[in-house]
């Protein structure tokens, strides 16, 4: 099978592999579609502590069960489905809650184990028995199927939130998660939502989502306008979908009171202490969240929200590549130029 293996940062090859066969237990899949993630960005351009090169990354699957290991009763050949990243341990309090995201054991599918961007990918024996494959709707088309576990992972950032109809919601970041933010927000009843990122390519990419108001931050103070579009009350919910600590400050100045603030995106590990006004999270009773990944629930309901037509998956894919072109992909979206890549194999 043709794989696209990452060696370390900037070095990833496309060879000639066997194909996998599946042990008693597992499960091989032919990937149709693996779309590219922010994290594969990061993982080709510095490497990731928890990816041991050689090594095929890619989690943003869709494709057709081939085969079946030894003992597997819970899916057949010829099934569309689709693979849910995090895999816990099974036993401790979240993985028996049902939050596998945040198992203490978690290892990741295109991270730990083998991943997407190949023909052929195994699904472990540990995922499998976890329920991991979850089928995929006939009307759900591959390329938009690949969009459940970046969706998923916004889910799990806005439950915390309660988005109420009515809402006021900045989004600080116009990528593809910023995006989604912005959808899912509208989903939930958000009549005013804001879109600010300091790229005018990324904000013009994100003109096919429609948000109600986009702010260039870079040119123009995104505190002062949101106090401006919410006669100063600020807003009911701010979302930072970016690794910027400016932001996470700015979230606190532009809050209403009784807000919710989501730190969604991670910051870089050398950045990541930063000075916050914690007076104002005391005197206005504000809410902070973080949100890391997601689990099986949370992919049902981005799958039921792709296929129902409520979130359009269309309105992400800018790009499709061949697996050939992976690199080029990647880089697409590391320039900001598409809003998400979409790798098809043959
Ligand atoms: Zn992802
Ligand atoms: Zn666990």
């Amino acid at each position: 099978m043709k794989a696209a293996v990452f060696y370390g940062p900037g070095d990833i090859r496309i060879e000639n592999k066997d194909k996998p066969k599946p042990a008693p237990g597992e499960v091989l899949i032919k990937i149709k579609n693996c779309a590219v993630c922010g994290t594969d960005v990061r993982i080709y351009s510095y490497g990731q502590a928890n990816v041991k090169p050689p090594h095929i990354i890619g989690h943003e699957i869709a494709g057709v069960i081939s085969e079946i290991g030894e003992g597997v009763e819970s899916c057949r050949e010829g099934e569309r489905v689709t693979v849910v990243t995090c895999v816990g341990c099974g036993v401790c309090d979240f993985c028996l809650d049902g939050r596998v995201n945040l198992c203490k054991k978690l290892k990741a599918i295109g991270y730990y184990y083998s991943g997407g961007f190949a023909e052929y990918m195994i699904v472990p024996r540990e995922a499998v028995q976890q329920g991991n494959i979850l089928p995929l709707p006939e009307d759900l088309p591959f390329d938009e199927a690949t969009l459940a576990e970046p969706l998923s992972c916004c889910i799990n950032g806005q439950e915390y939130l309660n988005i109420d109809m009515g809402d006021t919601v900045v989004v600080i970041g116009a990528g593809p998660i910023g995006c989604m933010h912005v959808e899912l927000a509208k989903v939930s009843g958000a009549t005013k939502i804001i879109l600010a990122d300091i790229s005018s390519q990324r904000l013009k990419l994100a003109q096919r989502i429609k948000a109600d108001i986009y702010v260039n931050s870079q040119e123009e103070d995104l505190v002062k306008r949101v106090l401006e579009e919410t006669k100063g009350e600020g807003a009911d919910v701010v979302i930072t979908a970016c690794p910027s600590p400016q932001a996470q400050q700015q979230a606190l100045e532009m809050i209403r009171s009784r807000g919710r603030i989501s730190f969604f995106g991670g910051l870089p590990h050398d950045r990541s202490k930063v000075t916050l006004d914690t007076n104002i999270i005391h005197y206005k009773e504000i809410s902070i969240y973080g949100a890391f990944a997601s689990h099986h629930l949370q992919y049902k309901k981005a799958i039921e929200l792709l296929s129902s037509g409520r979130i359009e998956g269309k309105k992400f894919i800018t790009h499709h590549f061949p697996l050939d072109q992976l690199v080029e992909a990647i880089q697409k979206v590391k320039k900001g130029e598409a809003l998400k890549a979409v790798v098809i194999m043959e």
